[in-house]
């Protein structure tokens, strides 16, 4: 049987949605092929979406057109701004998600959309044509044929899960693996590594006293995470928090012998952010209390979820250190923690568009590339899916660079350092923070998203009023005073907000105005970091002329000899665009980097 599109996208999760949506949106016949529909855009771990960085990419996936936002305003049952009383260029929202209606309307969407198929099957192999991606080939021996194919497999290739010394093979816990691709990725070049990552116990409700525990509240007026969402109006439940406590770590420590990442069964690396709660007693032995978050999974679901006691220790041991914890002496486990390890592809290997160096019209996207988390994956899948169209359409891909977007930090970082753990991206990792904020990730990509056809034009019209009025109200600041200052100075001074000025008596005008709530927070945020923003703005020229210092992609590095043996091996490993992008390959010094520069003016000038 042979089944013919344009684009194959291989896998149903978080990467998978967002690259099949963006295609299917931008004109191409899209077949997505996972092993199991039912199963898409599940949430594994935790039942949220957002938090701090991983916010700023769900904002940037919106603002580009993706789903991601829309379907957590459409699920989510608890919002919280997180770092409120921080600046505002570590804000981040996050919500809770009813798990399964987030999974269902996912789905629904992938369903409703034009040029978009959905089909079951595990992919088992590439079928290529030289040097270029010809279709894939599935474990029921159908052969689907496109001229670009992006491997979204998450957890599933070589997946081993593992609970005490119980080890199968699995991509999730009860779900099947894909065992063959891993082989056909290896043929064609690739190199492959092995990460590992883990989740906690989910308790049963019913079970659990939560008078008895601290409740967690969202916020009173949720803030929506897309742009097009008007108010959020799922009914909104809380959270709460318990601890652990030296009865819990003392059991822990007793059978860390018995945990298979500390037996040697695991051999993968796990996330170091994300630690399992034997890695945390072991690492912080001298702290006697981890706070553990009961989430709810969903509005009509008896499973709970408990935030920060990811293990993989056997069943019985779980039972004893969960029922250590206040609050869950009695509870009930439903289903238990464990660590999964699966393959992934060291992610040098793929061009700042997602393209595999190896093979023409091959992409990776989401966690097959060393990333870890739903928001990592979606950011890298909107991605790959418009570059596969614009490859298709005989276009320039579209690289979005550190100074535009956390996408821009989270694959140049990938493609240039690479990762030898599960990476996850924290606001600490972008140099431009300030500028790159959620609250204005509109104003920064959506322009692209519109010329994608991604985002609607009355979506885009409704921006341009915004800009418009933003421009008009900081004019009007600036020119016109109050008792002799200007009202954007008055602005700037740290105790006043923007609802004050509404309040001094003769600004009729601002009252008149009517500002929507966006515009006087973009105007408030403008002046009263006008000094930082301007400087960073600086900075950004300054990288913007490294980045545009080109490096030809067929420039031999051993033809440098001025160059140390590490540096030609990185550089040619790596292949960066540009000198801004060599001088971040770690262990590229900045002698390595004026060598190249007098390297390739001296080539300019001599032609
Ligand atoms: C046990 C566990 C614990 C986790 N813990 C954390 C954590 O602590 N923190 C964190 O941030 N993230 C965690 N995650 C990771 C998070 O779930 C992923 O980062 C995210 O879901 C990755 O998205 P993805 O789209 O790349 O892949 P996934 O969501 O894994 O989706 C992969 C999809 O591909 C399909 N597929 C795979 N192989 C094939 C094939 N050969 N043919 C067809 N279809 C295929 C699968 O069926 C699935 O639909 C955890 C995941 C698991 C499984």
């Amino acid at each position: 049987m042979v089944n013919d599109c344009d684009i194959i996208v291989v896998g149903g999760g978080h990467a998978g949605c967002e690259a099949a949506l963006a295609a299917a949106r931008m004109g191409i016949h899209t077949v997505l092929i996972t092993i199991d529909p039912d199963t898409i855009a599940q949430m594994p771990c935790n039942p949220a979406i957002g938090g701090l960085a991983k916010g700023q990419l769900v904002r940037e996936i919106d603002a580009l057109g993706g789903e991601m936002a829309k379907v957590i305003d459409a699920t989510g049952i608890q919002f919280r701004m997180l770092n409120t009383s921080k600046g505002p260029a570590v804000r981040s929202p996050r919500a809770q998600a009813d798990k399964h209606l987030y999974k269902k309307e996912m789905r629904r969407r992938l369903e409703a959309q034009e040029n978009l198929t959905i089909c079951q099957d595990t992919v088992d192999s590439l079928l290529t044509r030289g040097s270029k991606i010809a279709g894939v080939v599935g474990g029921s021996g159908a052969e689907y044929r496109a001229d670009a194919v992006i491997i979204t497999t998450g957890t599933f290739l070589k997946g081993l899960v593992h609970i005490g010394d119980s080890m199968e093979p699995g991509g999730r816990a009860g779900e099947s693996s894909a065992e063959n691709l891993s082989d056909s990725l290896r043929a064609i070049g690739l190199q492959l590594g092995r990460l590992k990552t883990g989740t906690p116990p989910r308790l049963d409700r019913k079970t659990i006293p939560f008078e008895e525990l601290t409740p967690q509240y969202g916020d009173k007026t949720p803030q929506p995470f897309s742009f097009s969402t008007a108010e959020i109006t799922q009914p909104q439940i809380p959270c709460h928090i318990t601890f652990t406590n030296p009865g819990t770590h003392r059991i822990i420590r007793d059978n860390l012998n018995r945990s298979p990442l500390y037996t040697g069964q695991i051999k993968g690396t796990g996330p170091r952010y994300c630690p399992s709660i034997e890695d945390k007693i072991s690492r912080f032995a001298d702290k006697d209390a981890h706070q553990i978050f009961i989430e709810p999974e969903g509005i009509d679901s008896d499973e709970v979820y408990c935030n920060g006691i990811s293990t993989s220790l056997p069943p019985s041991v779980q039972e004893e250190f969960v029922h250590s914890i206040r609050g869950l002496e009695r509870a009930r486990i439903v289903r238990h923690g464990y660590a999964v390890e699966y393959d992934f592809v060291p992610p040098t290997q793929v061009k700042a568009d997602l393209e595999t160096k190896a093979m023409e019209g091959l992409f990776l996207a989401g966690q097959i590339n060393g990333t870890s988390g739903y928001e990592e994956a979606a950011a890298q899948g909107i991605m790959a899916g418009i570059n596969a169209a614009l490859k298709l359409q005989g276009k320039p891909p579209f690289i979005l660079d550190r100074s535009e977007a956390y996408i821009g930090v989270l694959i140049d970082d990938l493609v240039t350092k690479g990762t030898l753990e599960p990476y996850r991206m924290f606001t600490s990792r972008a140099e431009y923070r300030l500028i790159l904020r959620q609250d204005n990730a509109d104003r920064r990509l959506m322009r692209y998203g519109h010329q994608f056809g991604l985002i609607s034009d009355p979506q885009w019209q409704a921006l341009e009023e915004k800009e418009s009025l933003i421009n008009q109200t900081r004019a009007y600041l600036r020119e016109n005073l109050y008792r002799g200052e200007s009202l954007e100075k008055i602005l700037r001074k740290t105790e006043t907000h923007f609802d004050h000025l509404t309040e001094l008596g003769s600004q009729h005008k601002l009252q008149a105005m009517r500002l929507p709530q966006d515009v006087r927070e973009q105007v408030e945020i403008e002046v009263k970091y006008e000094g930082y923003i301007q400087r960073q703005l600086a900075q950004v020229e300054r990288f913007k002329k490294m980045e545009t210092l080109n490096i030809p992609s067929w420039l031999d590095y051993g033809k440098i000899p001025e160059l140390a043996n590490e540096a030609r091996q990185k550089l040619s490993c790596v292949r960066p665009a540009s000198l801004g992008q060599a001088s971040r390959i770690s262990g590229i010094s900045p002698a390595d980097v004026s060598i190249l520069l007098v390297y390739l003016r001296g080539k300019a000038h001599r032609g």
